[in-house]
């Protein structure tokens, strides 16, 4: 196996970061296909924190080759600050960035959008980062989004921002903004853009083919997770772009034949953050005390996550949406700090969450026997084989791979990279 894509299998912060980290060190190019800066990727290398946004999690091993795909929405400001803050931590000193031309730009327009959308009380807020994801992606959509591309050809650039301008002031006014577009001074600061994102620019596509012609391994990174996809997810409550394995492809222009396999990552329980359905949300002390030992709370935004019991029916949904070959479970040191678990084993009236009525699903628990023990927490952290896990654990592992029908292929017990059980090889 010479590729592989590495996703989200539940509402988003799974740990991906984490995972795609440990993974990287393996790979010769990690490239992510989707999403902008609304994701938030918590990687910690020798006990420092560092949090990427942009950046794929494969930024941390110097001289392996990061790659910002098609299907991205990039904000400039917010590329430079990321590179400057990595370049702090000695990282990203050679030339390991590329950045597709076809990726689309967000500019302080689309950020503003997303602000008053989110302000004004409409019936339907999505909970969404603020960051002008939406509104970018929505330009794209709407065949007015401007890509890299067009920041190097400052005629085509002025034109589009014109397209923009009209499109986007009579919106503003609607939400009693009277914000401007200036074109001026947009065109100015894609100038200075130009100067640095220029160099990086690449055919995103052409650089995944020789990666793979030449026989190096190539990590394919997901942002947020399946059930945020934009057509496979809890729509609307969703992200904007395509989340689940299929997005490699339309993200990095490459055919569904060059996937070698597709790792799912879940947590050991479920959380969720923003608005949208999430039958196992447990309300009350229950939830509380999850949030409390995950440190439940999202990187980009500070804001608490919803959290609750693991829900297999979505994961086995998410396991079909993806054809996942391989199933990555993250904080399960977590999980066994708590004296006494559920598992969600089906939904009331056996609702399929394909089907419709995923929105009203109730979901049915069973408990998890053989859980708990004085010091799991601990000993959980520190197994370092699946041998050192309790046997309750690794029969509540055993549940979760049967149910799902994907073999269990690492297994996380802390947030450093030595905290991590590998069961199969990725490449
Ligand atoms: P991502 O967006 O999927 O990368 O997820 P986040 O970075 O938002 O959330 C993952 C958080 O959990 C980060 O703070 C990680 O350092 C941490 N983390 C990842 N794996 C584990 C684990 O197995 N155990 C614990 N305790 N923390 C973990």
């Amino acid at each position: 196996m010479s590729t592989l894509a590495v996703v989200g299998a539940q509402w988003g912060d799974e740990g991906k970061g984490k995972v795609v980290d440990v993974l990287a060190a393996e790979a010769d190019l990690v490239a992510r296909f989707a999403g902008g800066n609304n994701a938030g990727h918590t990687l910690v290398v020798d006990g420092v924190k560092i949090v990427t946004h942009l950046v794929p999690s494969g930024c941390t091993y110097p001289g392996t080759r990061c790659l910002l795909g098609a299907g991205m929405v990039i904000d400039p400001e917010v590329f430079a600050e990321e590179i400057a803050q990595l370049r702090t931590h000695g990282l990203l000193a050679g030339d390991e960035l590329r950045v597709s031309l076809d990726a689309h730009v967000i500019f302080e327009f689309h950020r503003e959008l997303d602000a008053l959308r989110e302000d004004a009380s409409t019936a339907q807020t999505i909970g969404t980062t603020r960051r002008g994801i939406g509104p970018a992606y929505e330009a794209k959509a709407a065949r007015r989004g401007i890509r890299i591309r067009d920041l190097l050809r400052p005629d085509r650039l002025r034109e589009r921002l014109e397209h923009n301008k009209r499109a986007l002031e009579p919106e503003f006014a609607r939400f009693g903004s009277e914000r401007s577009v200036s074109v001026d001074a947009l065109c100015e600061a894609a100038a200075r853009w130009v100067e640095w994102i220029g160099p990086m620019t690449c055919d995103a596509g052409a650089e995944v083919l020789e990666f793979i012609g030449a026989g190096k391994s190539v990590l394919f990174e997901g942002a947020q997770g399946a059930l945020l996809d934009v057509d496979h997810g809890t729509y609307p409550y969703v992200t904007s772009s395509s989340t689940i394995a299929g997005g490699v492809c339309t993200g990095l222009g490459i055919g569904p034949t060059l996937i070698d396999g597709v790792w799912g990552i879940t947590k050991a329980y479920t959380t969720r953050v923003g608005a949208g359905p999430f039958p196992t949300k447990l309300d009350g002390e229950r939830g509380d005390q999850i949030r409390a030992a995950g440190g439940e709370y999202g990187a980009t935004t500070g804001r608490p996550r919803d959290c609750g019991w693991l829900d297999l029916p979505a994961l086995r949904l998410a396991a079909r949406r993806n054809g996942l070959t391989g199933l990555v479970v993250t904080k399960l040191d977590v999980l066994a700090q708590l004296p006494a678990i559920e598992i969600c084993t089906r939904y009331q009236d056996d609702l399929d969450p394909g089907r419709d009525g995923f929105d009203d699903a109730v979901p049915v628990y069973e408990p998890v026997a053989g859980w708990g023990g004085p010091n799991w927490g601990e000993q959980v952290s520190n197994a370092r084989s699946l041998e050192q896990l309790p046997a309750g654990v690794r029969a509540y592992l055993d549940l979760v791979s049967d149910y799902v029908e994907v073999p269990v292929t690492l297994v996380s017990v802390g947030p450093g990279r030595e905290q991590t059980i590998r069961l199969t090889a990725a490449f």
